[in-house]
């Protein structure tokens, strides 16, 4: 019999006023996809993050869609993405019959770079979708420079990175077209919920309008595009516009848990047994979930360390993503090492606002000394 889960890896903080905003939504009936909390939560997190114009969706995934459309991706059309990352990200190249082609990342940041998207670019290719993966922003000022010298689009996508930045700007501040998501374990939620936006402002007519089945705000039933259903609703903009009043302490706290994990693990790091999280200079990462990658064993050894996290200490954590080359929809016969090699030793540890300093301490004793006694 295995104890109760004792912490999980995420979980959503409500800790200010999004219950009295969301009443406040059901009590006037602005329940679906319009209403005032969705133009304020928009206009929150644009504020926040110095970026103009921010259009709220109903998924990252969503968001990723839109911004792809708006930049013409479609058939015959190449798309950079990394190898590691959601599938979210392949998928939404997918769906507008462009081709993902993937690219590797750096084993210690986890992120592309410059010269690991040179190495993947083809006659076709039109954009590089750019992710900033974990909370840590991807050398953005580089791929960006790059972009413009190939005259490629540069989509950032910072679902994971809700405040971070580079070179003493916001991620997101780079991209021809940034999104986000306000999924239930990212920084900022709205329970499902992203945002998008351009840089170019008739792209940002075009967005709203595609979001809205490609409808003509100014004529009634008439839609001159082919357009989806991916409005937010006002329910979970309530929900945001009582995140965003928190964004400051959400995003410190990411940073203190994180900050803490390092100590406690850094021990472990020394032996060579693992590898932490890095942040180099010039950028400043939020530690979307605190993680650390095997540099010994494989799979097994590092399912046996999740199993017995969970069977021995209630401490529930996650495994890495598979490099979506290995997935069925979207499987290569090029290899990804660095991808490869994350996907089979990283761990994702509880990450949450309000996780307490000895709450950390107790699962890094606990995860120091699985590593310790699986590896000795
Ligand atoms: C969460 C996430 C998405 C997709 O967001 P959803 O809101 O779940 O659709 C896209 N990209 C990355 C990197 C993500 O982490």
């Amino acid at each position: 019999m295995s104890p109760p889960v004792r912490f999980q890896t995420s979980r959503p903080v409500l800790a200010g006023k999004e219950l009295e905003y969301v009443a406040d939504a059901v009590r006037t009936g602005w329940i679906s996809g319009q209403g005032s909390y969705i133009t304020d939560f928009e206009s929150a997190v644009s504020r926040y993050l110095h970026l103009d114009g921010g259009i709220a969706v109903s998924s990252g995934t969503a968001a990723l869609h839109l911004a792809l459309a708006a930049l013409g991706a479609g058939p015959g059309m190449d798309v950079i993405v990394p190898s590691f990352t959601y599938v979210a990200c392949a998928n939404a190249v997918t769906y507008c019959r462009a081709t993902p082609v993937f690219a590797d990342c750096d084993r210690t940041t986890r992120n592309l770079t410059r010269e690991s998207i040179e190495a993947s670019i083809t006659p076709n290719t039109r954009g590089v979708l750019l992710v900033h993966l974990f909370g840590l922003p991807a050398p953005v000022e580089d791929v960006r420079r790059f972009c413009d010298e190939k005259g490629l689009w540069l989509i950032e996508d910072c679902a994971q990175c809700f405040g971070g930045t580079a070179a003493d700007r916001f991620a997101g501040q780079f991209g021809d077209m940034t999104v986000f998501s306000f999924y239930g374990n990212k920084i900022i939620s709205t329970g499902e919920g992203g945002m998008v936006f351009a840089r170019d402002t008739e792209r940002r007519g075009l967005i709203r309008c595609l979001r809205n089945q490609g409808l003509d705000p100014t004529r009634h039933h008439w839609h001159p595009y082919l357009g989806f259903n991916y409005r937010m609703t006002n329910l979970a903009a309530a929900i945001g516009c009582g995140q965003m009043e928190m964004a400051d302490y959400h995003i410190q706290e990411r940073r203190r848990v994180a900050a803490r994990y390092r100590m406690n693990l850094l021990h472990l790091q020394q032996k060579r047994l693992l590898m932490l999280p890095v942040n180099p200079p010039s950028v400043c990462s939020v530690y979307w979930l605190y993680s650390f990658v095997l540099t010994a064993g494989g799979e097994r050894e590092k399912e046996r360390v999740r199993d017995i996290v969970l069977e021995e200490h209630g401490i529930q954590t996650r495994p890495f993503y598979i490099p979506l080359h290995l997935l069925p929809a979207h499987r290569r016969a090029r290899t990804f090492p660095q991808a490869e090699f994350l996907g089979e030793h990283g761990i994702v540890l509880p990450t949450y606002s309000g996780l307490s300093d000895e709450e950390i301490d107790e699962i890094s004793e606990a995860t120091a000394n699985v590593v310790l006694r699986v590896f000795s």
